[in-house]
């Protein structure tokens, strides 16, 4: 069986990995002639819209999947008029992609989010703050990621600037939200209808970027999160694997975004949970009964952004399990993480500590 995945990333390479056990070979298309999953994967290399690329992988493919949300949702279409198979399904993709609609989506479910409006001009912007409040971000409703795309308006005198710094392009604005802390929720829906769900991860940011998941055990707001997930995974009728971003105030969460895919928060679950998120994702995928999302013992992710650590000082950790995702260091990008893995509590919070040092984050 060949799996065929839109996108050549760390997340493509990671399903590959997760997948060669179940006997699966891969396919990714991707414009980067040197993207990290092409040791792991056949590789396509040329645009996501590249009609005789699509057609290949369709033609070698036996289901196909995408690694990030922001393929163009023509590329899915062409796929689909080839009778190729393609997980999740087409709006999932398309509603995470404009955060207009995924926003409005979340509020007609019931789900609550910090307030927002559509703005698509400056005057607009204006009027909006009335609804919104101070302070706000203002976010392009397509193609952000990583807190890329985005604007924090303290005071009037921010608006114009905010607005040029966004390149003036159509976008919504909500307030910012004083939470407790970041969580997210993830959780897996096969063919079948079957679901299951992760422990709930709280995230550490920094510069928009994730550093660091704690998975939680027993965690009080675990239920609610569950019931936001499983609602989002019925309405979109929705197979693979589905991430939530959540900010938690007291006892409520407010949905910020959601994610239709494997994702950087659960990058814990391959040494932390009995299956995996890549797994799970591929066992959906292709119709197969979904893995056990139990937590093994503590776990946590620490990212490696730009720059390797030192390997030999990471893994005089017992119970650390380094991933490397073969990229070459730069600012900023995410070229690895480590996942953290313990009996022991105590010792768990101190190896966090001591690969948050030797990774600088
Ligand atoms: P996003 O690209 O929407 O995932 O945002 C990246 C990060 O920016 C989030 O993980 C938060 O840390 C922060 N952020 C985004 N939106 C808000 C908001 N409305 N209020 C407070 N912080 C926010």
């Amino acid at each position: 069986m060949v799996i065929g995945i839109l996108g050549g990333g760390q997340l493509a390479r990671m399903l590959a990995l997760a997948g060669y056990p179940l006997g699966l070979r891969f396919i990714v298309l991707d414009p980067s002639p040197d993207c990290c999953s092409s040791d792991v994967a056949e590789h396509l290399c040329g645009e996501y819209d590249d009609i005789v690329l699509l057609e290949q992988l369709a033609q070698y493919a036996d289901i196909i999947t995408y690694e990030f949300e922001n393929i163009p949702t023509v590329a899915v279409e062409y796929l689909q008029q080839n009778n190729a198979i393609v997980f999740p399904p087409l709006n999932a993709l398309a509603i995470a992609q404009d955060r207009l609609n995924e926003k409005t989506m979340f509020n007609d479910l019931g789900i609550k989010t910090a307030p927002f409006a559509a703005v698509d001009n400056l005057e607009q912007l204006r009027q909006a703050m009335a609804t919104v409040g101070w302070p706000a971000v203002l976010k392009t409703r397509t193609q952000g990621y990583d807190g890329k795309g985005q604007a924090i308006l303290r005071t009037p005198n921010d608006l114009a600037d905010g607005w040029e710094s966004i390149g003036r392009v159509p976008a919504i604005v909500e307030g910012f939200v004083k939470f407790d802390r970041e969580i997210s929720v993830i959780a897996a829906r096969a063919k079948s209808g079957q679901t299951a769900c992760y422990p709930v991860a709280e995230n550490t940011h920094k510069d928009g970027i994730l550093r660091l998941s704690i998975a939680q055990t027993d965690d009080p707001i675990q239920a609610l999160a569950e019931r936001y997930i499983t609602q989002l995974l019925n309405k979109l009728n929705y197979v693979g694997v589905l991430a939530l971003e959540l900010f938690q105030q007291g006892d409520e969460l407010l949905v910020n975004e959601c994610a239709p895919r494997v994702h950087n928060s659960g990058h814990w679950t391959s040494d932390g949970a009995d299956v995996s998120q890549f797994e799970n994702h591929l066992r959906a995928i292709l119709d197969l009964p979904l893995g056990s999302t139990d937590i093994k013992n503590h776990a946590a992710m620490v990212n490696i952004l730009g720059k390797y650590p030192n390997i030999r000082a990471v893994l005089e950790n017992k119970d650390a399990h380094l991933h490397l995702y073969d990229k070459e260091e730069r600012a900023g990008r995410k070229i690895g993480h480590i996942n953290i893995c313990s009996k022991h509590r105590d010792d768990f919070h101190e190896t966090i500590r001591k690969v948050q040092t030797l990774t600088n984050s």
